[in-house]
């Protein structure tokens, strides 16, 4: 899918209709101490320490991809969730 760089959109800071740069959002890095990994390395420790079957090979073919709006006035920056393609080209 094609997408362009800029697009018209509807922005709740401003209320109103702004220009919107459009980007993709990308995961960040996940901390090795933050408390739910610390508590999921406990669990994985000892004889049966796997909780849940481990996926072997995913069913989809496509990952969901997040686009991010960013409010050229306000920087106000919001983001649309759940499309799944094969590939995104912001031109
Ligand atoms: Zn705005």
């Amino acid at each position: 899918m094609k997408m362009q760089k800029e697009m018209k959109k509807y922005c709740p800071k401003c209320k109103k209709h702004e220009i919107h740069g459009v980007g993709i959002y990308k995961k960040g890095k996940d901390r090795k101490a933050a408390e739910g990994a610390r508590r999921h390395a406990e669990d994985k420790k000892g004889y049966g320490g796997q909780k849940f079957p481990e996926l072997k090979r995913t069913a989809k073919t496509t990952k969901k991809i997040t686009l991010r709006y960013t409010c050229k006035t306000c920087k106000r920056q919001t983001m649309k969730e759940g499309m799944r393609l094969r590939k995104l080209e912001i031109q």
